[in-house]
């Protein structure tokens, strides 16, 4: 068996050993991220089946999936990074989901774009949840505010995501993502990457971004 796929079904029989014992009855789905591989590299998860591909680069990503995403019309794309709001129209295009809204000038953009192309996909809210200066996303006193804001221009988000301070332990930021979420009376929640998405698991994520422990460690 390729080395891909026995790590993965590692990863999916460890998730569903954890749901097993925390009793939890939401599925976290995986996404496989595969920022800075290429293709032939990929190729082996997608033809056993895996639908969910994350990326943080949209130039990166039309390079990549642009071709085998109209042959296999199942692929799901992530936009997992930052969106500059001028590449919007460029991931309307090519992504399924986008994690990464975090400002107003952005979801103004992405639904000028989606109403040029007749598009409607899933959107995150990223939530600056450590609150630091370096990190995007909105932060936590202004997340009511913000999901008025979306929802007046019609767009469809259906979570919260976030990238907790690293070298921290994130279960109760996570634990709090899981608060907000439910005080907005929304669906998902994407959190949790190679090095704790059993934490996050134990949390409800419902998407777990999970790079390096699926494909390995990536060059710089
Ligand atoms: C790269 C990346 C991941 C995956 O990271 P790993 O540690 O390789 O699992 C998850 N989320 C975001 C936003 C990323 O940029």
């Amino acid at each position: 068996m390729h080395d891909t796929i026995k790590r993965y079904k590692e990863i999916i029989s460890a998730i569903e050993q954890r749901l097993k014992g925390q009793n939890i009855d939401n599925r976290s789905k995986v996404i496989a991220v595969s920022k800075t591989f290429k293709l032939e590299k990929i190729l082996p998860l997608i033809d056993y089946g895996h639908l969910d591909f994350g990326e943080n680069k949209v130039q990166e990503a039309i390079e990549k999936w642009s071709e085998i995403k109209t042959k296999k019309k199942d692929i799901q794309l992530h936009l997992i990074g930052k969106l500059q709001s001028n590449k919007a129209k460029f991931a309307v295009k090519i992504f399924d989901y986008i994690h990464s809204l975090d400002s107003e000038k952005l979801a103004k953009k992405i639904s000028e774009e989606q109403s040029k192309q007749n598009k409607n996909i899933k959107l995150f809210i990223q939530v600056n949840i450590g609150n630091e200066d370096q990190k995007s996303g909105i932060s936590i006193n202004q997340i009511n505010d913000f999901y008025q804001f979306c929802n007046q221009l019609n767009l469809n988000i259906i979570g919260l995501m976030c990238i907790p301070p690293f070298d921290q332990n994130p279960e109760g930021y996570f634990k709090e993502m899981q608060s907000l979420k439910e005080k907005l009376n929304l669906k998902e929640l994407s959190m949790g990457m190679s090095s704790d998405y059993l934490q996050a698991v134990d949390y409800s994520s419902t998407y777990l971004r999970i790079g390096s422990s699926i494909f390995g460690k990536r060059d710089q």
